[in-house]
């Protein structure tokens, strides 16, 4: 049965997204089955793999309101190694009407009980807040993932953040385990983000993975293309960057899992 990572950080433009795709093309290359779920209203996950927002029959907004079932909106799109089930600004209404609905924070939890068994790993872009999707990703997640820039202000948030995973872990969730913070856009002559890369391993010590997502161009030209940039330029820097974290991942759950 599939683990299913809740990619998170209510700080919008850390490489949320960008992870979430790329993480899970690389997990797909080593041969695993991988479902992303696009539960950012933006849905720039969704279009970073090739879909059109505007030409979907269902969404992660039909799921959540339980309108569709979950395999009716899952989608493998073209030249992808994954599947996806993407999203669009219907999702923003769920915010809303969610708060009218019994078990609002398992609805997401309860549409995916039939489908984790066909994955090996379920990774979830979440939006940037701390909102009730957000809640329904950490509800229904064992493991999460937090994408940090080592920039001025990253820190900042980093707390509320973990208090609300640790909210969910006591009310709802008690599997619930930060899996890792990865340190995204790094540039390593930046004396700032050695300086906050420091702060984060003298906090966090082992959960902040060794792999360390560089800034790339590769990456952020590989959206526009529709692709992960593994298909997009197998050869860059971005590419050999999330594989080797892709390895790390998987490492760190078999061993969480002994
Ligand atoms: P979030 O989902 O947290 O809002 P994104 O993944 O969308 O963040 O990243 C924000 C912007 O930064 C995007 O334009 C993306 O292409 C770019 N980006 C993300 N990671 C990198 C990277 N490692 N190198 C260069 N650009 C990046
Ligand atoms: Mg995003």
């Amino acid at each position: 049965m599939g683990d299913i990572f809740a990619v998170t950080n209510q700080k919008g433009g850390v490489g949320k997204t960008t992870t979430t795709v790329n993480l899970a093309a690389s997990l797909a290359d080593y041969g695993k089955k991988v479902l992303l779920i696009d539960l950012d209203p933006q849905g720039n996950a969704t279009t970073g793999c090739g879909l059109d927002k505007n030409q979907l029959e269902n969404s992660s907004y039909e799921v959540i309101m339980a309108e569709a079932r979950a395999v009716d909106a899952i989608i493998r799109p073209d030249e992808i190694s994954f599947d996806v089930m993407p999203t669009n600004s219907d999702l923003t209404a769920a915010e809303v009407e969610l708060l009218e609905i019994k078990l609002r924070e398992h609805r997401l939890r309860l549409a995916l009980e039939s489908t984790r068994e066909k994955y090996d790993y379920i990774l979830i872009d979440c939006p940037p807040s701390l909102s009730m999707l957000t809640v329904n990703a950490l509800v229904a997640a064992q493991g999460v993932l937090i994408p940090i820039q080592c920039e001025y202000y990253a820190l900042e948030g980093l707390s509320s953040l973990l208090r609300t995973i640790e909210r969910v872990k006591q009310r709802a969730n008690p599997n619930l385990d930060v899996t890792g913070l990865l340190r995204t856009m790094f540039d390593a002559r930046n004396n700032l983000a050695n300086e906050v890369s420091r702060q984060l391993i003298s906090h966090f010590d082992a959960k902040v993975f060794h792999s360390i997502i560089p800034r790339n161009v590769r990456l952020a030209e590989a959206p526009s293309y529709g692709l992960p940039v593994l298909n997009y330029d197998r050869a860059s820097r971005g590419s050999i960057a999330y594989m080797a974290l892709a390895s790390e991942f998987m490492r760190r759950q078999k061993q969480s899992a002994k």
